[in-house]
């Protein structure tokens, strides 16, 4: 079962309607990071917004989604394109959270419940959009759904869930977006509230087997819902490369450069993949070599 998105409208126009599962890329963070349970849980929700933010990206575009809380995970980062690229991280991905009085795991103890949510939608434009809003709880879907109602003031339910097996790898992983657009009636807004209240949550409906275009009829088939277009394949995919990386040791300065040529090799981690590149004396020396004559 591959990860995607499906998009559609309900209550002609009224409601934007946005669904997705993602299994397999929560999967893959998980895997590339060692992520332990909670941080898995906690990137895999952001991983979720972002997703569902790609929807409405055109060629070229991009959105990036950072948390940063007061909770020990430090800094939390998303990102998606529009061909349905996904990649993140959490700066401590190896905190261990006490569970909640009700067993699940605790995300908003490892986000922490003060902090930012910032935005980024780069769309080929000269300055990317920047929007930002407080955190509301740390439990990420409730604070998505406050950015998009503050800072993009467009009234939205947002839920987005990862269901961890014992082994710490999560068995599923998704979410949903309803967004009233202007001139949504109060019968709409009220009935979105008691359906989104009686629906089982997120992940028990990816549980039980349903499609996210099962999901979104479960939700609004009563408001004459109707798919548009066609559906969005995700996947995890990082865009790093040893030159990018190569870039990053020429920005540290020349001194580095020579204090890491001294120590005969390096070894560069990509953040957001957790790919590991080389980098051989010989390698440092012509970096080096470089950024002499280019000055
Ligand atoms: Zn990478």
């Amino acid at each position: 079962m591959c990860d995607y998105l499906v998009r559609g409208l309900a209550a002609q126009g009224k409601v934007r309607a946005v669904a997705v599962r993602l299994n397999n890329t929560v999967r893959e963070y998980q895997h590339r990071h060692g992520a332990f349970p909670t941080a898995t849980a906690a990137l895999g929700r952001l991983m979720v917004s972002a997703a569902v933010m790609s929807s409405t990206l055109k060629n070229g575009d991009k959105v990036t989604l950072q948390i940063v809380g007061n909770g020990p995970f430090g800094r939390l980062v998303a990102d998606a394109n529009w061909l349905g690229d996904l990649r993140g991280y959490v700066t401590n991905p190896h905190v261990r959270i006490p569970p909640r009085v009700d067993g699940k795991l605790d995300v908003a103890a490892g986000v922490g419940k003060t902090g930012m949510l910032y935005v980024i939608r780069d769309m080929g434009l000269k300055e990317p959009y920047y929007g930002s809003s407080s955190l509301i709880s740390g439990e990420i879907a409730e604070d998505v759904a406050y950015y998009f109602a503050v800072s993009e003031q467009v009234p939205s339910v947002f839920a987005a869930g990862v269901l961890v097996a014992r082994n710490g790898i999560p068995s599923n992983a998704g979410g949903y977006l309803l967004q009233l657009m202007p001139g949504a009636d109060e019968e709409v807004i009220t009935f979105l509230e008691r359906r989104v209240s009686q629906v089982p949550s997120i992940t028990a409906m990816l549980d039980s087997g349903l499609s996210p275009e099962d999901i979104l009829y479960e939700l609004v088939d009563d408001l004459d819902f109707q798919l548009v277009g066609e559906r969005k394949s995700l996947r995890f995919q990082c865009r790093c490369s040893k030159e990018r990386l190569a870039g990053i040791l020429l920005s540290m300065g020349e001194q580095e450069l020579e204090e890491l040529i001294r120590q005969g090799q390096a070894e560069v981690t990509c953040h957001f993949c957790a790919e590991r590149y080389h980098f051989s004396r010989e390698e440092l020396e012509e970096l080096l070599a470089n950024a002499k004559g280019e000055e």
